[in-house]
């Protein structure tokens, strides 16, 4: 069994990014800037968008954080949204999900310009990337693709199984599997809370890709002998061994899947660190993209 070692893969990319964001200022005077919109104190959500912005800054990138108070207005967030997209100086910008229930999250990212959209959330970068166009993709899935390829991972004829059918994750996951590219061209079954036999859907999968939000969902007899398994699933538990109180748990029972596994990515560990950084990828092609 070998770990899919996040800290490893998006420490070399950010590497390679650094690289470019200097050659970017040497050459263009650009400075990549992020800006993220952070509506309310939730804690992960603080978590997420910390992490971020540190990121930016280790890659010599600009950051900045816009702060609103939860009770804010849906109107009073699209004109915060449409600030940031005319605003020259900002390349990318996030708006942190989840939103406080009375604004509508699909409203919002419609409102973000295509081009700035770092996220890929937007339903002209998801088309775009359903046709395999140049685009952002999703920041969770962009980043298992990069996992799977430093891993020199074998895809094509697979069978690849994805449990979520979240847009942000399982949904944009099955589609890039599918594509004719590496990572790519597998067969893919994309399952839900209604797929009537998930043990033996996740049992043929020689690829299993993970995003519910259930902790341990994913025991030793739903996988086969040699599989890769990818768990993006993070959940806070109660933990009064650690300091924070809570520990981050994955949807797989690490302890009795990985014996079975030719690969697994651990949680915490795995996945999240990846979509950091493939946030970070897609603010530098924003940049990129701006000056041509
Ligand atoms: P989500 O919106 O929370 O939806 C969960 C998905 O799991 C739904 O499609 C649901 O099916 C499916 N599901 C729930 N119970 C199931 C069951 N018993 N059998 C089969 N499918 C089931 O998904 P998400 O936003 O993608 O989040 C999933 C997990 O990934 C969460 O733990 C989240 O925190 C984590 N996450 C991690 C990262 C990261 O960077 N590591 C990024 C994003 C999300 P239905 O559609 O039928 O309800």
């Amino acid at each position: 069994m070998k770990l899919l070692d996040g800290k490893w893969v998006s420490s070399l990319i950010l590497e390679e990014i650094t690289e470019e964001v200097t050659q970017l200022k040497n050459k263009f005077g650009k400075t990549p800037h992020l800006a993220a919109i952070l509506v309310g104190n939730d804690g992960a959500s603080e978590t997420y968008v910390g992490s971020k912005m540190r990121n930016c800054e280790k890659v010599g990138m600009r950051s900045s954080l816009v702060r609103l108070e939860s009770a804010i207005s849906e109107k009073e967030l699209l004109d915060a949204v449409e600030k940031l997209n005319q605003d020259e100086n900002v390349d990318g910008f996030i708006v942190q999900l989840p939103l406080p229930k009375h604004i509508s999250e699909a409203n919002i990212i419609k409102a973000i310009s295509p081009s700035k959209d770092v996220d890929g959330f937007h339903p002209d970068n998801i088309g775009k990337m359903v046709l395999n166009m140049p685009s952002f993709i999703p920041a969770t899935p962009f980043g298992i693709l990069q996992m799977i390829e430093k891993y020199r991972i074998e895809t094509a004829g697979k069978h690849c199984v994805v449990v979520g059918r979240s847009h942000i994750v399982g949904l944009p996951m099955s589609i890039l599997m599918a594509r004719n590219a590496y990572p790519g061209n597998c067969t893919v079954t994309l399952t839900h809370s209604r797929t009537a036999n998930l043990k033996e859907v996740c049992q043929s999968a020689d690829i299993l890709i993970v995003a519910m939000g259930k902790p341990d969902f994913i025991t030793a007899d739903m996988v086969k002998e040699g599989a890769v398994v990818i768990d993006v699933g993070t959940t806070r538990v109660p933990d009064s061994s650690k300091k924070s109180g809570y520990a981050i748990k994955g949807d797989v029972n690490f302890a009795e899947v990985s014996p079975k596994c030719a690969y697994i990515s651990p949680v915490p560990g795995g996945v999240g660190l990846m979509t950091v950084t493939s946030l970070i990828m897609n603010t530098l092609l924003a940049a990129k993209n701006s000056i041509g």
